[in-house]
């Protein structure tokens, strides 16, 4: 041995270490270590916690795990804002105005190129039902920033001419139009594009537990404060803006929800109610039994541009998209010839949603 003990020393030292890590001891010792790892397990984790505002008034809400607390809100102030001086049509010299204006856009921000690709893919998917030309009928509903011109028939098949996204030319450095009358409108899908921009730069920082969400648009990754997924609501169609409820919560498997329902965004002409998704086929405002849709997709962009398409193709015609598109999941709310009101989920659901019966 070559040790410093004696022999007795050394045998009284294992007697004593016997004696600590008896059975009798060593068991509520190990108890006490299990409680303090349950503990700190189960313990929230800090988020970090960013509110906002985007587009003009659109709220947005982010959190996200970080050991550091980095607070990225300056950062994502800044993509926001260079984002919207290519889609918004707020924005005069942006490069969507520029290009309602002028017949022409060259890009200088890679943000144009990416959504008129996904509207090119929708607006062939759909039909034409998502359509982001609709912007002359939007005006004249009195959606848009123009003052509403109260349209009558005839100003409404004189617009439908070219209210045609096949008309809108692109490549990955410009795009042109093939009529000159063509005018786009992103307000359909820049809150889906804008959350994925915050995601992909957030996820670029190293952090993997984040909620993204602009005007109710959401993205998530990884897990909330508790280590569990990110659930979202989803609100019932009879609610309006001072009294709102949930019909339904979905728990986010690293994916994005976008929501589109009529029961904030609408007019009432002579106590006809209209809704802001406008028909491209029609002219008219959407008039369907769907009272709202939710479509989850691996990206916001994507969910955003169905969620509109849906509400103007009808719950039907909805759900023959999402049963032969792997990539798509979607919550239908729609009146029944009854008067009630009806759900739908895909499949990809069935184990994330929690229906409420009676709102919440
Ligand atoms: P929300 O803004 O409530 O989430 P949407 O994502 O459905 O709703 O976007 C609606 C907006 O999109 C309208 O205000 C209008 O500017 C534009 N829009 C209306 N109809 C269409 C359509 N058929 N295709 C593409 N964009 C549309
Ligand atoms: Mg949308």
């Amino acid at each position: 041995m070559t040790n410093n003990f004696t022999d007795s020393e050394y045998f009284r030292g294992m007697s004593v270490a016997k004696e600590m890590f008896s059975r009798k001891r060593l068991l509520p010792l190990l108890l006490i270590i299990v409680l303090i790892i349950v503990y700190y397990a189960r313990k929230p984790k800090p988020l970090v916690e960013l509110h906002g505002k985007t587009f003009g008034t659109i709220a947005y809400n982010i959190k996200y795990k970080d050991k550091a607390q980095r607070d990225f809100q300056p950062s994502i102030d800044s993509i926001l804002n260079v984002f919207n001086d290519a889609v918004s049509h707020y924005r005069p010299n942006s490069e969507i105005s520029r290009f309602n204006r002028d017949s022409t856009v060259e890009f200088e921000l890679p943000y144009l190129y990416p959504v008129l690709s996904k509207s090119a893919e929708v607006y062939k998917t759909s039909h034409g039902a998502f359509n982001p030309a609709v912007m002359p009928l939007v005006n004249a509903w009195g959606f848009g920033p123009d003052k509403s011109m109260n349209p009558d028939s005839t100003l409404i098949d004189s617009l439908m001419e070219f209210t045609r996204f096949d008309l809108v030319q692109f490549d990955s450095t410009h795009a042109w139009k093939t009529d000159k009358r063509v005018e786009l409108d992103f307000s359909a899908v820049a809150k889906g594009q804008g959350v994925d921009l915050v995601m992909n730069f957030l996820e670029s920082k190293g952090i993997k537990d984040v909620f993204v969400e602009i005007g109710g648009e959401v993205n998530a990754r990884g897990t909330n404060a508790y280590g569990k997924p990110w659930v979202v609501g989803i609100l019932d169609p009879a609610s309006d803006v001072l009294k709102q409820s949930y019909i339904a919560t979905v728990s986010l498997d690293d994916e994005a929800v976008a929501t589109s329902a009529n029961n904030f965004n609408y007019v009432i002409r002579d106590g006809v109610k209209y809704t802001h998704t406008i028909d491209p086929a029609t002219g008219y405002p959407a008039h369907n039994p769907i009272l709202s849709a939710s479509v989850f997709s691996k990206d916001c962009m994507t969910a955003d541009a169905y969620a509109t398409a849906f509400m103007v193709m009808g719950h039907e015609k909805a759900r023959a998209i999402v049963e032969s598109h792997p990539e798509l999941e979607a919550f239908l709310i729609y009146s029944t010839p009854d008067g009630n009101t009806a759900t739908y989920a895909s499949n990809g659901l069935k184990d994330k949603l929690e229906l409420f019966q009676n709102g919440n």
